[in-house]
């Protein structure tokens, strides 16, 4: 690469710290942004700033949002008193893709994982808490994946959230072993959220 101009190089050295792009697609990738029209490469790089300048957490579910709260905290018709607990955002728009679930999220941040380093301080736990102090919530529905990290997270919250008096759901079985809730397809993440099960 040695004769490459230098802002090539950067570019490709970028695109290729990018999740699933090695360097063959970083190079593909740059040389294909040199061809484009300016105009075109400027409205892509202003969505990946804007990103970053407009998108922020929503203070109630933790959510991505340009506005705190979100659409989904603000949304009258979604107060059913149901909570559905997710990892991550990705989660929670896998959830809504169904259909299935009117009420609102909690956005957990991760699971409990001891063999990372990643404890109950570490999640957005007291947070759920807290929601469900201030009778936020009369159920929790649990919709983690099913992970063995997955599965100790959401037996963890079962226990805290019981002893707070709240009817605690799950997600039912049919949710691949081991799967990523975001990686399921709709229509069995839709049967496992409307078949939910008591915890
Ligand atoms: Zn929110």
């Amino acid at each position: 690469m040695g004769y490459d101009p230098p802002a090539l190089v950067s570019l490709i050295e970028n695109l290729s710290k990018l999740p699933g792009i090695g360097r063959k697609t970083a190079t593909r990738l740059g040389l294909f942004l040199l061809r484009q029209p300016e105009e075109k490469v400027h409205a892509l790089a202003r969505s990946i700033v804007e990103v970053k300048e407009k998108i922020n957490f929503c203070s109630v579910c933790h959510n991505f949002t340009e506005q705190d709260p979100c659409r989904l905290c603000r949304d009258e018709s979604r107060n059913t008193g149901t909570l559905c607990v997710v990892e991550g955002p990705a989660d929670l728009m896998a959830v809504e893709s169904t259909g299935a679930f009117k009420g609102r999220y909690h956005i957990l941040g991760g699971v409990l994982s001891p063999l990372n380093g990643i404890g109950p301080e570490d999640l957005r736990i007291d947070e759920l808490l807290g929601r469900i102090d201030r009778h936020e919530a009369h159920e929790v529905l649990l919709a983690t994946g099913s992970s063995a990290d997955s599965e100790a997270t959401a037996n963890y919250l079962a226990e805290l959230l019981k002893d707070r008096g709240v009817r605690v759901t799950r997600v039912a079985q049919g949710v691949p072993l081991g799967a990523d809730l975001e990686y399921v397809d709709q229509a069995t993440l839709k049967r496992a959220v409307e078949n939910r099960r008591e915890a």
